[in-house]
């Protein structure tokens, strides 16, 4: 799960790493008192406004504003937030103090697929796109791989502050703002922090100008930061939700014959004999091997809200599950669901087949398939109708 840049400094700021100064930005809040705020101890007046996006190269997009005047603010906000970068609507903005900026620095941790360890990246070319360095000077990035705990030694701190050489007062923050990405990056089981630029101030401070984290989507990190911030992904469709609330695997195509199909391999089958019949699903789903009655309702309500959906073909395989409960289960869910005027095609197979189409015989609604190519092939015809 990719994180934004306000959540992602928040935790580096319980980590213990320094970061600007800054206000969230919200409808009810006060401009000129956050402005007063965040300018209060600046040299220079103003501020930095930040776009909230997941996308990276946000700044080259315009989605990251100094402003000077506070006359400006509040254009300045309208803008960002009517902006769309990289396909991504400006989901919020941060406001940042203006830093005093001396060096920028590229710091991230990633977890290495080739060498299945995390290692740090570090380069001097801070503030810039990293992939454009990586390409054109990768000498100029250094990489190390950590130890599992994603431990740094001495020896590597060591050599991370001669690399980026950095100046002798500024040494143990530095060191520090390393241990503590990689103790980050091991709590939240992230496959990706990253800091750019990491910046070294006039002042000699160091500071987290800029920040992306990313959690490991096996972990159950993510779903905790989003709460703890309240937090809800753009990326997530609130149909996956749904469906992952009712315990069934759910995937959104973008087809028209909607599917419900016990067991992952069967259900990818049943897309080939859908796309073989001529037409493409609207979605995956796989209501396991349980298929009970709420189960059954859930999928079934799930698939009928479904855009572009335009019949359903429901493909069961009765090996532990009794093709007859499943039969059951959808009679049941359909006296839940009278408004349901979807054609629906079933395919019963294994399992006391012959009890289940018995039932299902009663129901007007169902047209019963005598195979799964045949089923294929009436829930396309029907859905063409
Ligand atoms: P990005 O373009 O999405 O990576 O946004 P960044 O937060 O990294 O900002 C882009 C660049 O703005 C930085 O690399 C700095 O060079 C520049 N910048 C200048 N002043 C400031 C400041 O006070 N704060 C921050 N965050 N960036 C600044
Ligand atoms: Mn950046």
């Amino acid at each position: 799960m990719r994180f934004p840049e306000y959540i992602a400094k928040q935790l580096l700021a319980q980590q213990g790493i320094t970061i600007p100064r800054s206000r969230v930005y919200s409808q009810e809040m006060d401009l000129h008192e956050m402005w007063s705020d965040l300018t209060k101890d600046g040299t220079q007046p103003g501020i930095i406004v930040k776009a909230q996006v997941l996308t990276g190269g946000r700044g080259k997009a315009g989605g990251v504003k100094l402003v000077r005047n506070e006359s400006d603010l509040k254009a300045t906000c309208d803008t960002i937030l009517a902006m769309t970068i990289k396909k991504e609507k400006v989901m919020g903005l941060l406001f940042e103090e203006l830093l005093q900026i001396d060096r920028e620095i590229y710091i991230s941790i990633a977890l290495d697929r080739k060498q299945h360890k995390p290692i740090i990246m570090l380069s001097c070319d801070g503030g810039m796109d990293i992939e454009t360095v990586a390409s054109n000077t990768p000498e100029r990035i250094m990489k190390m791989p950590l130890t599992e705990a994603s431990c740094l030694r001495n020896w590597q701190l060591r050599e991370l502050i001669a690399f980026a050489q950095i100046p002798q007062e500024c040494k143990d923050s530095f060191a520090n703002v390393c241990r503590k990405l990689a103790l980050l990056f091991h709590a939240k089981n992230c496959s990706l922090v990253e800091i750019n630029p990491l910046v070294i101030t006039k002042q000699g401070q160091i500071i987290a100008a800029d920040a992306k984290l990313v959690t490991d989507d096996n972990a159950t990190s993510g779903k905790d930061i989003a709460a703890e911030f309240a937090y809800m992904s753009p990326e997530e469709d609130p149909m996956d939700k749904e469906a992952a609330q009712a315990k069934l695997n759910f995937v959104r195509l973008d087809g028209t014959i909607g599917c419900m199909v016990n067991g992952a391999g069967l259900a990818m089958a049943t897309m080939d004999a859908l796309l073989m019949s001529g037409a493409s699903p609207v979605n995956f789903l796989d209501i396991g091997g349980g298929a009970k009655v709420e189960q059954v309702s859930a999928a079934l309500d799930i698939i009928s809200r479904t855009p572009g959906v335009k019949s359903v073909f429901i493909n069961i395989f009765g090996g532990i599950v009794r093709c007859d409960m499943v039969a059951q289960g959808l009679l049941d869910a359909l006296k839940l669901h009278p408004e349901w005027s979807l054609p629906i095609v079933v395919r019963l197979a294994g399992t006391n087949e012959t009890e289940a189409r018995k039932l299902l015989a009663q129901h007007p609604k169902f047209n019963l398939a005598a195979s799964m190519s045949d089923g294929a092939k009436k829930a396309v015809e029907l859905s063409k109708a």
